[in-house]
């Protein structure tokens, strides 16, 4: 019974905790493997439906099972933190996709994990424990479906029910045993909007994005150049892609951040089409230099801005 109520204590804590730093979300799952996952990851690399993202093949076991990350690892805590920003690009202008408007949250959000490890530790004594976010051997959508922060929706998208999609996903693998929360059921109901508007028709069937022909790979992850056939189809992006996530309807519900650092401080936003086709590698290095578009390179970002000329 004490233990219960030790364990009850532990997981009302870190809620408040992720709270308190500013996470929107937090849900917990038991660390243990991801059966159901197995087969569909399997399947998923043997159609190469990864692309170049070889990556992903590595780290076929950890991606499984998060014991093998941390030893005697006991929960996944997931976070869900709120990017969707209060301002917009200038209309008819290549675009960047809204995660990357403000400084990269890799940093952004490591920070915060950190952060939040060393006040727990603080506050319930040493354990072992290890932060992620938007790391390969995690599978993050899919432990944050299990803890009942939203579902994968047919765009292959986490969807919370409050709050829509624009959201970065982060997770704490811990070796302390904590209360766990359920899934929740699936609300794409009948709704196909996302795989009407796709521009590369890269939702193949519900739930499964062929990653090869999305934009938002084409994009940042293809390191050759973009195979003639998505011409003219690329809806103007040069980096990344939103529209699967701009017509969900459960995006009418997301509300602005509150991150300053997400902000774009470098007008960005206002730059003009000829700003666009103009821009020299000392700007780009300048612009870019503490934010997630920087994986593109400058050779990079150019490539795509070069498709996208008619
Ligand atoms: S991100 Fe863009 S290209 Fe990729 S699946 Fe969504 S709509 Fe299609
Ligand atoms: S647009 Fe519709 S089908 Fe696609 S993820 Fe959103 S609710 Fe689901």
């Amino acid at each position: 019974m004490r233990m219960h109520s030790s364990v009850y204590k532990t997981t009302q804590l870190i809620k408040s905790e992720a709270g308190r730093l500013g996470f929107d979300f937090c849900g917990i799952s038991k660390a243990e493997f991801l059966v159901e996952q197995a087969p569909l990851l399997e399947k998923w690399l043997r159609e190469n439906k990864n692309g170049e993202m070889k990556y992903m093949e590595n780290y076929f076991d950890k991606r499984l099972d998060p014991r093998l990350l941390l030893e005697g690892a006991k929960s996944v805590v997931s976070l869900l933190y709120n990017y969707f920003p209060a301002q917009a690009q200038t209309p008819n202008v290549p675009k960047i996709s809204k995660y990357a408007y403000g400084k990269d949250y890799h940093e952004v959000i490591k920070e915060k994990l950190n952060e939040f490890l060393f006040s727990l530790k603080e506050k319930i004594g040493d354990f072992s424990g290890r932060a992620f976010v938007d790391s390969a051997p995690v599978m993050d959508k899919v432990w944050a479906e299990k803890s009942g922060l939203g579902w994968i929706g047919k765009n292959s998208n986490l969807i919370n029910k409050e709050r829509g999609s624009f959201f970065f996903i982060a997770e704490l693998i811990i070796d302390v045993e904590l209360v766990y929360d359920g899934p929740l059921k699936d609300y794409c109901g009948t709704c196909t909007r996302c795989i009407d508007a796709c521009p590369t028709q890269a939702i193949v069937t519900p739930y499964v994005v062929d990653g090869s022909k999305c934009i938002s790979y084409l994009t940042i992850e293809l390191k050759d150049n973009i195979p003639t056939e998505f011409k003219n189809k690329m809806d103007n992006w040069a980096f990344g892609c939103d529209v699967c996530q701009d017509v969900c309807p459960w995006n009418s519900f997301s509300a602005p951040h509150q991150e300053q650092q997400f902000n774009n401080q470098n007008g960005l936003l206002n730059f003009t089409e000829q700003e666009w086709t103009e821009i020299s590698e000392e700007t780009f290095g300048a612009i870019f230099k503490n934010s997630a578009v920087k994986r593109t390179k400058y050779k990079g970002l150019k490539r795509n801005l070069e498709f996208l000329k008619k």
